[in-house]
């Protein structure tokens, strides 16, 4: 049964996930930054000060099932963490970008998503 559940949470029989309902505003989210292409908002279970995410409108699933003709979009997703990276100050201390792609990735939302971490000193290798 619990397989089941878990199936079902990465099916998306409306065609929706959860980033889409926080970017249609369905389901509130602290958000920092919105355009056209991509919104950015605070992660709900924080793993650094800052944690922020930032979301393409369109919904690719994963970095891998995302198309040659989606270079300028995900080029914004890089520009525009770094602007909101340059605005917090974090030029400054810097901070780290990651994108979990798939299973070994430990990607759990299955709609593209660059993650925005600082305030912290970082590790590596990560966990
Ligand atoms: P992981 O859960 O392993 O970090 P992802 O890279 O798919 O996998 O990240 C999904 C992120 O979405 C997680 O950091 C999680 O805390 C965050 N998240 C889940 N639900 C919400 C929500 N309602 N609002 C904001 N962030 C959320």
């Amino acid at each position: 049964a619990n397989r089941e559940v878990e199936k079902a949470q990465h099916a998306h029989p409306e065609g929706e996930t959860l980033f889409e309902k926080i970017i249609n505003k369905e389901i509130p989210a602290e958000f920092v930054y919105e355009d056209e292409q991509c919104v950015v908002f605070h992660d709900v279970n924080p793993q650094a000060p800052t944690h922020l995410l930032v979301v393409p409108r369109k919904p690719i699933p994963q970095l891998s099932k995302a198309d040659d003709g989606d270079q300028d979009l995900l080029g914004h997703l890089l520009i525009t963490a770094r602007n909101v990276a340059l605005g917090k100050g974090f030029d400054r201390t810097g901070f780290r970008l990651v994108i979990n792609d798939g299973r070994h990735g430990a990607q759990s939302v299955y709609h593209l998503h660059v993650h925005i971490l600082a305030g912290r000193q970082m590790k590596w290798p990560p966990g």
